[in-house]
């Protein structure tokens, strides 16, 4: 994967997410100083530009513009996604919190 101009950076699905509180945590515990959860997220708010209409308004201040995609809910990935989430209990939740797991 990635092998092209520019690596997988070129080529991915343009989905935003921050990632997982414990992995940024589990790095710092192993060296990684100044990796930890609570260390990067002010970056993330820095850069962060939240388009929904419950965005905090804290995070609405960066150059990255984040949107939701009005569509996506009628592709089929979605349809079958949205299914198998359903059949697990998975719960909804939003992407950009320390612990996303669920929808
Ligand atoms: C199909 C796909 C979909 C994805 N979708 C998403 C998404 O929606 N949202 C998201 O957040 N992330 C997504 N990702 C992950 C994201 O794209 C990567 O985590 C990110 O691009 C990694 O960036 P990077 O700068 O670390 O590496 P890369 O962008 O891959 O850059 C590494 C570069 O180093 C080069 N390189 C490697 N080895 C050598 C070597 N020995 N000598 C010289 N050059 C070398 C590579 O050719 C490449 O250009 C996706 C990834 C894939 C593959």
């Amino acid at each position: 994967m990635g092998r092209l101009l520019g690596g997988s950076t070129s080529h991915n699905a343009m989905l935003y997410f921050r990632g997982f509180k414990n992995d940024f945590d589990f790095w710092a515990a192993n060296g990684a100083k100044g990796w930890s959860y609570r260390d990067v997220i002010p970056y993330f708010l820095k850069f962060e530009n939240f388009e929904f209409p419950n965005a905090n308004p804290n995070d609405n201040c960066g150059e990255l513009t984040v949107t939701q995609n009005p569509e996506i809910e009628e592709t089929p990935m979605y349809k079958v996604f949205d299914k198998a989430t359903k059949q697990m209990n998975m719960p909804v939740v939003p992407c950009n919190v320390p612990n996303p797991d669920g929808k």
